[in-house]
């Protein structure tokens, strides 16, 4: 009750799919914007499950990073609804920018810039015991100074604990990894990593780069395009739970192939899009692997943040 009345509701900003958000300010300083994410909870969960989301949301509040959205404030109101207290982004998401080719250009510089900031943001969840699970596009949102900010937490979940048994159902469709769509039970960071991946070829073909409208055919769209996930490159494939895959199979696509798509990022960038492919997750980069990997000291320097495009 104490963090509800820090802050003051304005204005509904927009409606999500699990949430509305609205506007706000600060009551001690009005001069401090927030938004305020109601969560629409199902009626018949509500007893017990706000405490426990709650204790985990506490956690995320603790995770201060440039690049990843502040969680100021959590409480649940009276009709049992969680309120988040979320820093205010006014300019929009990654995805707006992406879609609107007409009239928002963007070039490498642009890309590593952005994708900078996503890596150090991944890295600072995934060195805290935090994976996000949910990174596409749309949950990169852009601050005032151009910083972009991993946000919406919401399938956030610790994993310290190694014995976790997690559900495999997360992830928008297009960004998920191989081994959730196969319905493994143990992952870790890695599915963060492929959904980095997804993002860095969306941003430079302009689209998104496997949209499959099915887990089946997000599967062999993965299969095609990247490769067929076989015991020969990915050992142990096969006894997943949901293992399926196109009977057609297909290699893993070389650099080559990579380079006639995404040459725009050139050899060195293509080589940090290959790595976040791997289907294998135990081969695939980690998010330290990607904060050194050589692309980042290759012309050209990523973009300043108060310098990158903005939306029309
Ligand atoms: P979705 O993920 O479907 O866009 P959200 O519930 O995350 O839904 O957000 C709904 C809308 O509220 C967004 O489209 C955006 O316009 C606005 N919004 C969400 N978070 C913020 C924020 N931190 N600052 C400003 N606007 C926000």
């Amino acid at each position: 009750e104490d963090e509800k009345r820090k802050y003051v509701k304005g204005k509904k900003l927009g409606e999500g799919t699990y949430a509305n958000v609205y506007l706000g300010h600060s009551r001690s300083d009005p001069n401090v914007l927030v938004a305020i994410k109601k969560i629409k909870v199902q009626q018949q969960y509500n007893d017990g499950m706000a405490p426990d989301a709650i204790r985990e949301l506490k956690y995320l509040q603790e995770l201060r990073h440039p690049n990843i959205i502040s969680l100021l404030s959590v409480f649940s109101s009276k009709d049992q609804n969680l309120n988040l207290v979320l820093e205010y982004l006014p300019l929009g998401d990654l995805e707006m920018l992406i879609r609107d080719v007409d009239r928002v250009r963007y070039g490498t510089a642009d890309i590593k810039a952005w994708m900078g900031m996503l890596a150090r943001a991944v890295w600072w969840c995934h060195d805290n015991f935090v994976l996000h699970r949910d990174i596409k596009p749309n949950n990169l949102l852009i601050a005032a100074d151009g910083e972009v900010k991993l946000a919406d937490f919401g399938l956030a979940r610790g994993f310290a604990d190694p014995g976790y048994r997690m559900t495999a159902n997360v992830i928008t469709r297009w960004y998920r990894p191989p081994e959730l769509l196969f319905g493994a039970r143990h992952y870790g960071g890695a599915v963060d990593i492929w959904s980095v991946g997804m993002v860095f070829a969306e941003l430079i073909i302009r689209s998104p780069y496997l949209p499959g409208n099915t887990e089946v055919e997000q599967i062999a769209l993965i299969s095609k395009q990247i490769g067929t996930p076989t015991e020969d490159v990915w050992p142990g494939v096969t006894s997943l739970p949901q293992y399926t895959v196109p009977s057609e199979v297909t290699p893993v696509w070389g650099k080559e192939a990579y380079m006639q798509r995404f040459g725009a990022v050139g050899p060195e960038g293509v080589d940090f899009l290959i790595k976040t492919l791997a289907l294998n997750p135990k081969k695939r980069i980690t998010a330290r692997g990607m904060l050194e990997h050589r692309w980042w000291h290759t012309d050209p320097k990523p973009t300043r943040k108060e310098d990158l495009p903005r939306k029309a």
